[in-house]
């Protein structure tokens, strides 16, 4: 059976740059643009040139990219000619692959928001859909509104979508702007436009606000549209666009899709997805959201221990998808529900086992250390400790419990102080001062530092103790910081989750519980140290 090519429009750069608190600056749209190409998307809409100075740079030079870069603008404006339109020359002159017009498609709007004639409207969009296929440019028109608009003069806004096809636009990509669409109501509108254009120059561009943006792109291409635009993580304004890292796998994945359409991201390319998702949360420093279909780390983690030996016999029954196929791994929770299969495969991933059959040291699912390790985890989560989401403090309990982490230091004391004060130019300023007194072998070290704040402090002054571990730890840092005050009143304990990263990228998660958040947080980085001189493979 020969399938049909589906395309893939991602508009991350211009799109999803109108999210609230996101402001990507040009290295940023270039290492995007990068990831996305490489990823196998078809179009990649950078922006929209002579609106910012970042957009305008993007488009001054050839960007080489195997994707069809896109510029995004407007049509001419109405009463004037396409050459006397300030805004659409800039746009023609972009050095982009193919230009991305949006236009209205909705009589309402272009009445009230235009303030100008139905017909005037359409004249628009046919002169610079000409304009720039002259230039030899790609064109794509957003119909805007299109769901909207089509509901109320259906006539009028195909009159929009057609105009611009037999000017010799190369898509006529629907739009649901205010995202208040539904699947079925997609479905059967796209079903009445592919009557009057063919669905393979029909795209669709879904938001999310019924949080459907995702079913209502797989909606259109039952129908028969063949382009999907979405963004990375399903990123945009309100409640985003509809999300390609969920649409990506689907398509592949999912038979229904994957035996009828080809897209430009190969299996092998599908593996990185995970990779593209997270990379992208990192330059907006945001922490990936775990629950995130297929790439969220908790996407292919089952807690309950029934499920755990299941899942280590044959992982098609509790898993819809194999979580490797986009990079992503199967994850088995250490929680208080959990069983001793549970404990035992969780070992199993983070290499224990095998690591302890090459000392000679074999585990069984009865061996009593086993038992032990559970005993231990069960009495800690009873006192606020929660190791699902601190898998590195988790294995240094099992390790621990084990016998196999060597003793590189012990904190012996600490001291922090946090004093609010005027500086000499009279501003009221807060400093934290930090001493920690730690014990290596048989010798004491004893530290003083200022930070940031208090943990900082301690942080620094920690580090400055146990120097001789410097060249393992100096690149670590810090990146998220969690608190959480258990129960309430006087008996509240306080847990701490530290986010470590170190200069390979690699991240890890500590966990610390105490009635006090400075000892909490002093449990988590110590933690943080011990795991990663262990994985460093440092002498004690
Ligand atoms: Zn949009």
């Amino acid at each position: 059976m020969t399938r049909e090519r589906l395309y893939l429009f991602d508009t991350t750069l211009r799109d999803g740059a109108q999210t609230n608190g996101v402001d990507f600056t040009l290295q940023d749209k270039l290492a995007i643009a990068a990831m996305l190409d490489d990823l196998g998307i078809d179009y990649v809409e950078g922006g929209y040139p002579g609106a910012n100075l970042t957009d305008t740079q993007l488009f001054s030079e050839d960007r080489r990219l195997e994707t069809t870069f896109t510029a995004f603008g407007m049509t001419r404006r109405p009463g004037r000619s396409a050459s006397n339109d300030p805004g659409l020359v800039a746009l023609l002159d972009a050095k982009a692959d193919a230009i991305c017009f949006v236009a209205k498609s909705w009589d309402y709007h272009v009445r009230v928001a235009l303030e100008t004639t139905e017909e005037e409207n359409i004249a628009s969009i046919r002169d610079s859909v000409r304009a720039a296929r002259a230039k030899g440019r790609e064109v794509l028109l957003d119909c805007e509104h299109f769901f909207d608009g089509y509901k109320a003069n259906p006539a009028y806004a195909l009159a929009c979508a057609e105009a611009a096809y037999q000017e010799g636009a190369r898509w006529l990509v629907l739009c649901d702007t205010n995202g208040g669409t539904l699947p079925h109501e997609i479905e059967a509108i796209v079903g009445d436009v592919v009557k009057r254009i063919p669905g393979d120059h029909v795209g669709i561009h879904a938001h999310n606000d019924t949080e459907q943006a995702v079913a209502n792109s797989l909606a259109a291409v039952r129908a028969g549209a063949r382009q999907i635009q979405g963004t990375l993580n399903g990123l945009g304004e309100r409640c985003g666009n509809a999300n390609l890292v969920s649409i990506i796998p689907t398509l592949k994945l999912k038979p229904e899709f994957s035996q009828a359409f080809d897209i430009g991201v190969s299996d092998e390319k599908l593996k990185s997805l995970a990779h593209v998702s997270r990379t992208l949360d990192e330059m907006l420093n945001r922490a990936p959201n775990r629950h995130a279909p297929y790439v969220g780390q908790s996407a292919f983690a089952t807690k309950a221990g029934i499920h755990a030996s299941a899942i280590l016999k044959e992982p098609a029954t509790y898993e819809h998808v194999a979580p490797e196929a986009v990079g992503n791994r199967r994850k088995l929770l250490v929680s208080d529900q959990a069983g001793k299969s549970n404990v035992l495969a969780e070992l199993d991933r983070i290499g224990l086992i095998a690591e302890l059959a090459t000392l000679g040291i074999a585990i069984e699912k009865d061996d009593p250390r086993i038992a032990r390790l559970l005993d231990v985890a069960k009495a800690r989560e009873a006192v606020g400790y929660s190791y699902e989401n601190a898998q590195a403090s988790f294995e240094l309990l099992a390790r621990q419990t084990l016998g196999t982490v060597p003793n590189y230091f012990d904190v012996v004391q600490f001291d922090v102080r946090v004093e609010q004060r005027y500086n000499a130019l009279g501003n009221k300023v807060t400093v934290a001062m930090a001493v920690v007194k730690v014990k290596i072998g048989n010798e004491v070290f004893i530290s003083a530092a200022e930070g940031r704040g208090p943990v900082n402090a301690l942080d620094v002054a920690l580090r400055k103790d146990i120097a001789k571990f410097a060249p393992y730890i100096e690149k670590v840092e810090l990146t998220d910081y969690r608190v959480r005050i258990l129960n309430t009143g006087t008996e509240a304990v306080t847990r701490v989750l530290i986010e470590w990263k170190d200069e390979t990228g690699q991240t890890w998660t500590t966990i610390g519980v105490s009635e006090n958040i400075i000892d909490a947080s002093v449990q988590a980085m110590t933690d943080s140290i011990v795991y990663k001189l262990l994985k460093s493979n440092a002498a004690a």
